[in-house]
């Protein structure tokens, strides 16, 4: 068996104790005589796992109590679409800032049901950095501000919640939750899809002040309404066991590791690695993201000509480096670097970086 260092953007590398874990698990979970994703999740058994995931991620985060907790199916896409039924009156305005390509998916999912504001646009300078807190267009009326935290395909990433007020900061967090510390109590709600940074595709947090909960939002099923979903724990109707079981592993491994703070420590030396090989090339490789507004976890980049990437990617892999090619909308490599990759998986990347400018600089 060989498990190379996989750089995927999503769903994306997870810790390999965690999956050994599950593997040691699956036929017959803690004595019950069943894996865990064949027993009621209504069951003791089921509902003690998913109470420690929430539990865990409650700790590791820092999520104070006035916050629900959510493990919904959707991704993190169905979450952008229920912010405006459940957060702003039919209509109403809301403010988004656009970063790069998950935020105009935002806008997107919420534009049939709200009156889009788009307080700020990084498209127009390329998506280079996070448009200057002074030059954006807020509206006083604003249901909430909806930011993406970082950006996974343009590498854009914000380094603190920024300063909006009264109205409630909505940010999508699905690839850099848990990488290092925030303060939660900056936002009214935090939605993250698992596949990045948490764990497997198929289930998402959702993070919500629960003063919130009280907004009357739009008419819609209850299977769409956070409050019913917040007053059954999230069993309104069957969860993703299996997704929610195997966060919770992720969750319990990180902790173990040392916590958020020890992954902030971690990534930061990663992206201190990759951003060194590139900017150190003598721009064989180039990056267009300003470094005050980097990503730490989503690093794409280019080579002097298009025609170099397929090569890149097909020695990389060869070289035990996998999934470094660029998403289609920008094209170039991109490698992701989570909490489940290891600097030593960073620092192998670098390396390769070096060797392919000697063989085709
Ligand atoms: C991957 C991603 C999404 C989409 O997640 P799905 O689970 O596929 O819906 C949204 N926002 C960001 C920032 C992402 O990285």
């Amino acid at each position: 068996m060989t498990r190379l260092y996989n750089f995927s953007a999503g769903p994306a590398t997870l810790p390999e104790p965690v999956l050994r874990q599950a593997q040691a698990e699956l036929l017959d979970w803690n004595g019950v005589g069943a894996s865990i994703v064949e027993i009621s999740h209504r069951s003791a058994e089921f509902i003690a796992v998913a109470a420690e995931a929430e539990a865990d991620l409650r700790r590791l985060v820092g999520i104070p109590d006035d916050y629900a907790v959510l493990f919904l199916s959707g991704g993190a896409t169905t979450q952008q679409a229920l912010l405006a039924l459940n957060f702003a009156a039919p209509g109403q305005v809301v403010d988004y800032v656009v970063t790069g390509h998950w935020g105009k998916t935002a806008i997107k999912q919420v534009k049939p049901y709200v009156s889009v504001n788009i307080a700020a646009d990084g498209e127009p300078g390329g998506f280079r950095d996070i448009p200057p807190r002074d030059s954006w267009k807020l509206s006083p009326d604003a249901a909430y501000v909806h930011i993406t935290a970082n950006e996974t395909i343009h590498g854009v990433e914000f380094r603190d919640a920024p300063e909006v007020g009264e109205v409630p900061l909505f940010a999508d967090f699905s690839s850099s939750i848990a990488s290092e510390p925030i303060d939660v109590s900056k936002y009214g709600l935090i939605y993250a899809g698992a596949q990045k940074n948490l764990g497997p595709v198929g289930v998402a947090v959702v993070v919500v002040r629960r003063d919130l909960l009280q907004r009357q939002g739009q008419p819609r099923a209850d299977i769409f309404d956070y409050r019913s979903h917040v007053a059954r724990d999230s069993m309104l109707n069957t969860p993703p066991t299996w997704n929610w079981y195997l966060a919770g592993l992720v969750f319990k491994w990180m902790l173990a590791e040392g916590g958020v703070a020890e992954f902030a420590r971690r990534n930061a030396e990663k992206a201190r690695i990759v951003y060194a090989a590139i900017d150190g090339s003598g721009s064989f490789y180039r990056n267009h993201v300003l470094p005050e507004a980097r990503s730490r976890m989503n690093i794409p980049f280019f080579l002097p000509d298009e025609t170099l990437d397929a090569r890149f990617v097909a020695e990389s892999k060869a070289a035990g480096l996998l999934a470094l090619k660029g998403h289609k909308a920008v094209g170039g490599i991109r490698a992701s670097l989570y909490n489940a990759m290891p600097v030593a998986g960073a620092q192998a990347l670098a390396d390769f970086m070096a060797d392919f400018i000697r063989r085709n600089g």
